[in-house]
């Protein structure tokens, strides 16, 4: 295809993944984004080895590497009876050795972010997106806040996130969502540096703790300690106060002390919100939506940045391939669409377990399935599922 001019709107993993590969593909390249100055919202995340496909074909994994925690088991434990609900571990895929990567999210940002300022794309920032218009020929205007007008260009990908305004509303608000706060990696604990952990009181109470690696410019491992909390009872929780919480939360886990510890102002927690949505056309004319604008959900399964950097890959695959713009849309997302359904399935299906009201289903989760995934072939089942290597997605991609 003849180079194109693309809009690129947001600098999430799938705007900065996308600009690189488009711009690298030989189009020209722009991105859009809110913020003065691009920033990263939240605490850790798990790069699978689906993401990680991605950003070894950009070159960036040894980046990635160098800056993350090696995660090599997730590992679940049910508060009360002290059983294991949930042992995971990557070995089980078996050759060639694959583990997930805990990364900081400003880590991951300024790795994407840096390698677009290198190649000289340009990122046009204080943009506050509200709209786009389909114009002659499927071109596309965007239209910023104030009714600035930027285009048209021959094609825009929307990477705004779960609450893009260029995409009608749908989906849901999860009821459950999180409070997560990164802190240093203690220099004496029990917890383990290469594992993902969490701990459950039915499914009401989950903690977890994420090693994520260093942060740019702070040399000290840090961890993400995340708390499962309803949205609806988060001014209840600031009303009772900092210590009612850490004593709650030291009941339930008494390891992660040397991380409360280190706890002393609410402002370090950040209530984060889940929705569940997947958008039924992800593409129209001029326009695609990837990443969490097409599909987002609650972070259960941990696959939203890997399938946002899948995606990405997705639509430079697309542009190779297809004969025109519209072309090139259907095929990245015909590359796609399997994947995103089954994930979005499976992690419907699995957050409830971890995060609901439910009395039954917490309780045949600790009965049964401990037992039952240690069983062959359910480690390998797991691990696939974790890994995001469920559905082939690589080989659609030519990835494997
Ligand atoms: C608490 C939490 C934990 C998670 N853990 C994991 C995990 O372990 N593994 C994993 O793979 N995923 C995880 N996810 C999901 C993951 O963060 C998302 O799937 C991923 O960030 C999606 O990337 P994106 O680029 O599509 O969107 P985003 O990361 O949301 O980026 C969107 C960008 O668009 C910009 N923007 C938004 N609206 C506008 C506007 N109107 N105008 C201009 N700019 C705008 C934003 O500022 C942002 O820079 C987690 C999510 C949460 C909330």
């Amino acid at each position: 295809m003849t180079p194109k001019d693309i809009a690129i709107a947001g600098c999430g993993p799938a705007g900065l993944a996308a600009a690189l590969l488009l711009h690298r593909d030989g189009h020209r390249v722009r991105l859009y984004e809110r913020f003065d100055t691009p920033r990263p919202i939240g605490s850790g995340l798990l790069i699978q080895p689906t993401g990680l496909a991605v950003l070894e074909k950009l070159g960036l994994d040894g980046a990635l590497k160098a800056h993350g925690a090696h995660v090599d088991r997730l590992l679940g434990k049910a508060v009360r009876s002290g059983a294991t609900v949930l042992d995971v571990r990557y070995s089980a895929l078996g050759r060639p050795a694959r583990a997930g990567i805990g990364i900081h999210r400003s880590a991951l940002f300024a790795i994407l972010h840096d390698a677009v300022l290198a190649e000289g794309i340009e990122v046009h920032t204080a943009c506050e997106i509200t709209a786009s218009e389909a114009g002659e020929g499927g071109r596309r205007t965007l239209i910023l806040a104030a009714g600035r007008r930027e285009g048209p260009y021959d094609l825009l990908v929307d990477a705004l996130g779960t609450r893009t305004p260029l995409a009608p509303p749908t989906g849901k608000e999860l009821e459950y969502g999180a409070l997560w706060a990164s802190l240093d990696w203690p220099d004496v604990s029990e917890l383990n540096p290469h594992a993902l952990e969490q701990r459950y009181r039915a499914a009401s109470i989950m903690a977890g703790v994420l090693p994520i690696g260093t942060a740019p410019h702070d040399a000290k491992a840090k961890a993400a300690l995340f708390w499962s909390i309803k949205g609806v009872d988060v001014a209840a929780w600031r009303t009772a106060g900092l210590e009612a919480w850490i004593h709650e939360v030291r009941a339930v886990w008494p390891a992660v002390e040397p991380l409360l510890e280190q706890i002393t102002d609410p402002g370090q927690l950040v209530f984060a919100r889940y929705s569940h949505r997947t958008l039924e056309r992800p593409g129209e004319a001029g326009l695609i939506h990837i990443g969490d604008a097409w599909h987002s959900a609650s972070p259960q399964l941990g696959q939203g940045a890997n399938m946002a950097l899948l995606d990405a890959y997705a639509l430079a695959l697309g542009l190779r391939g297809g004969t025109d713009v519209a072309d090139a849309i259907a095929r990245a997302i015909a590359y796609r669409r399997f994947h995103v359904w089954l994930y979005q399935v499976l992690t419907a299906f699995f957050t409830p377990v971890y995060q609901s009201d439910s009395r039954i289903i917490p309780f045949l989760r600790d009965r049964l399935v401990g037992p039952v995934s240690k069983v062959w072939p359910a480690p390998l089942v797991q691990a696939a599922l974790v890994s995001g290597l469920v559905g082939a997605p690589l080989g659609r991609l030519d990835l494997a």
